[in-house]
């Protein structure tokens, strides 16, 4: 296997780091939060007495973004979030990293098969950061029990009205000042041609609803539908 010559923080990014092989190329990765565990066949690596995980940019939406150039990512030690669309947790496993022993991840998926699949990786490993929550994100007040505020709401749901669907979460558990992050269905594959209209109209919806949208970034080359828009309550 190929080795590794240095692991450096991103500079940018709390909790992100860089890892640099021999043969010069450069991946991200978090700090393991649990040791010797894996969550979706990802590289580990050990550097410095601590363990790294690959962040991988065609599994994770955020590491796409954050490997496109995202500058806010609005996560930190210590972080809650409220994370639509969990699946079976390649994202929130590295948020989870990133948030450590402080933070808290409410992860709602709807399926549930991969809800199974998500509890036994993610909770059974032992991420005691992750709450995981059996539920439909279109109706919010069906787990509006389970959950405090939180500082960042993310939705990755691929469906229609994705938009409405954050606005309507974050009513219920958004703190003042909190951040959304979205993935939208978005963009052609050629870079150059016009937004589409789902785009549009997702960008609109969250207009409407009071936020600002501070950045956009396409996931090309490594997701080509996609792209990630953070914004904020004005
Ligand atoms: N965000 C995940 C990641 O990066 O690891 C991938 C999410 S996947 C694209 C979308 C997930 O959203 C699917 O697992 C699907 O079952 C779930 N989903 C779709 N509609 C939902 C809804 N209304 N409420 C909760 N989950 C939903």
């Amino acid at each position: 296997s190929i080795e590794v010559v240095d692991v450096r923080p991103h500079e940018r990014h709390y909790g992100v780091y860089v890892v640099r092989f021999e043969d010069g190329t450069e991946r991200i990765a978090t700090k393991n939060l649990t040791p010797g565990k894996r969550v979706y066949g990802e590289r580990l690596i050990k550097w410095g007495g601590d363990e790294y995980r690959e962040w991988n940019p065609y599994r994770s939406k955020l590491a796409a973004a954050i490997v496109n150039g995202l500058k806010l990512v609005p996560i930190r030690e210590g972080t809650h979030m409220l994370y639509l669309g969990a699946a079976s947790g390649t994202t929130p496993s590295h948020i989870s990293d990133i948030v450590g022993e402080k933070g808290l991840i409410y992860s709602v998926e709807f399926s549930p098969r991969v809800f199974r699949e998500f509890m036994e990786k993610l909770v059974d490993q032992g991420r005691r950061n992750v709450v995981p929550i059996l539920g439909d994100a279109r109706f919010p007040y069906q787990y509006a029990h389970y959950i405090k505020g939180v500082d960042v709401v993310y939705i990755d749901v691929a469906q229609p009205a994705q938009a409405k669907i954050l606005a309507d979460n974050a009513d219920y558990f958004l703190k003042p000042g909190g951040y959304v992050m979205l993935v939208i269905k978005a963009m052609s594959i050629d870079v150059t041609a016009p937004a589409t209209e789902t785009f549009k109209q997702e960008i609109n919806t969250l207009k409407e609803r009071g936020y600002e949208i501070l950045e956009t970034v396409h996931l090309e080359p490594y997701d080509t539908a996609h792209a990630m828009v953070i914004a904020r309550k004005k």
